[in-house]
């Protein structure tokens, strides 16, 4: 479409490099706005074809943004820039796919740019703040531990979920120094805690697939442990089952290493990723966490019963130790008791929580009633 009749047309050129791997394509004797998706579509069969190099096979892959005139943009740059806007959904859609612009999408292309220009600043102004949410063992109903969990503290926005700028901070890399800050405050909560009298169990930490990637992970972990003195082995790190799944033979000598410096290890979300049997057998793990979407239809769905049941044998066999997230309401949690699930974490015992709430709620009232928590025991117990 483009080489072909551009070069018989008095209109030129008609495929341009925008720099580095963008390039721009101007279609000007099109009927209607579809064509152009035709055309994008013709493009994409062919580039995504295997192309040969010696002996190799080579894979390239693409993806389109379309912008229209004069519905789109009356000029090139506002043209050019929701094609942009267009290729950045394409992308995010998928390999291989194309989209048109609508005028939505600028919306949340732009709330992503806000979000990410913001969160340059972030660390430096002192905007993160660690929840903390209680997790308890189902038969006992004493707290094993709790998860922390980041929250962005914006000046005018307020409250920022994590589901939307972790993905930012990961696409920017700015998840390393995020993740390093949420290591240390996690630490020195911790030891505060311990300080004070209180006996906070483990502390689970996610790690982003990033992180985990990272050289100098160990290092940081090695340096924090020492710098705060915390107890290695009250520090978990969960990550996630499709993270953990991404690269699996240097997954397994990340995992290693960690377990050198003697931490503990959870699966977080597990049974949404497609986990290798025989590689989840040879990592070294101690904890599986079902994700909370089996959790949420456990009473209605057959299908998820059968699930979760499945989960509960194969983590006894891998001797992991399971623990359900999610848990909402004591329905939920009487199908997991006798399934024999180990633990559970969820809004029925408590939401994530400040610091100061955590200890009020849970540390204090744990330690004056000497290690038992009368308000776990009851929710254990369905009373
Ligand atoms: P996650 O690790 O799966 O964390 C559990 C999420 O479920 C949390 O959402 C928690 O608030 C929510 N949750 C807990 N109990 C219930 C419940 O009973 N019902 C419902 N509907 N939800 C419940 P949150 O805090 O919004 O965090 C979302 C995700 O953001 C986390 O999912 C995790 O992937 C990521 N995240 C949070 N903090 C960090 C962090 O410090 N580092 C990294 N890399 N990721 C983080
Ligand atoms: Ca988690
Ligand atoms: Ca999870």
């Amino acid at each position: 479409d483009v080489l072909s009749h551009g070069a018989n047309d008095l209109i030129l050129p008609t495929l341009s490099r925008h720099g580095g791997d963008e390039f721009l394509i101007l279609l000007p004797y099109i009927a209607e706005p579809e064509d152009a998706g035709l055309v994008a579509a013709r493009i994409i069969q062919l580039l995504s074809r295997p192309i040969q190099v010696a002996t190799h096979e080579l894979y390239t892959s693409l993806s389109i943004g379309i912008s229209v005139f004069p519905e789109d943009g009356m000029d090139d740059q506002l043209l050019i820039q929701n094609a942009d806007t267009a290729l950045y959904c394409a992308k995010a859609a998928g390999k291989n796919q194309f989209a048109f612009f609508e005028q939505q999408m600028s919306n949340s292309a732009f709330r992503r740019i806000d979000v990410e220009n913001n969160l340059r600043h972030a660390l430096d102004n002192d905007e993160f703040k660690l929840f903390y949410q209680p997790q308890i063992n189902l038969t006992t109903g004493k707290l094993i531990g709790m998860e922390t969990l980041i929250r962005w503290i914006h000046p005018s926005w307020g409250i920022v979920s994590p589901v939307e700028f972790i993905p930012v901070a990961e696409s920017t890399g700015m998840i390393v120094a995020i993740g390093e800050w949420v290591i240390r405050e996690a630490c020195r909560q911790w030891k505060e805690w311990e300080s004070q009298g209180f006996e906070p169990a483990k502390i689970s930490i996610n790690l982003s697939a990033i992180q985990f990637k990272d050289e100098g992970l160990n290092a940081l972990i090695e340096n924090i442990i020492q710098e705060t003195g915390m107890p290695v082995d009250s520090l978990v790190f969960e990550i996630t089952e499709s993270a953990l799944m991404l690269d699996a033979e240097s997954t397994l000598t990340q995992l290693h290493m960690l377990k050198k410096i003697g931490v503990r290890l959870s699966v977080d979300d597990f049974g949404t990723g497609y986990s290798s049997l025989k590689y989840l057998k040879s990592f070294p793990l101690d904890f599986l966490k079902i994700d909370r979407t089996f959790v949420q239809d456990l009473e209605t769905s057959q299908s998820d019963q059968e699930i979760v049941g499945t989960i509960i044998h194969m983590a006894r066999n891998l001797k992991l130790s399971l623990i359900a997230e999610g848990v909402e309401t004591p329905g939920q949690l009487k199908i997991l008791q006798q399934g024999g699930c180990d633990a559970m974490q969820g809004f029925l015992l408590s939401r994530p929580v400040e610091a100061h709430k955590y200890e009020q709620n849970f540390l204090c009232a744990e330690k004056e009633n000497n290690q038992d928590l009368l308000y776990c025991k009851e929710i254990i117990n369905g009373s």
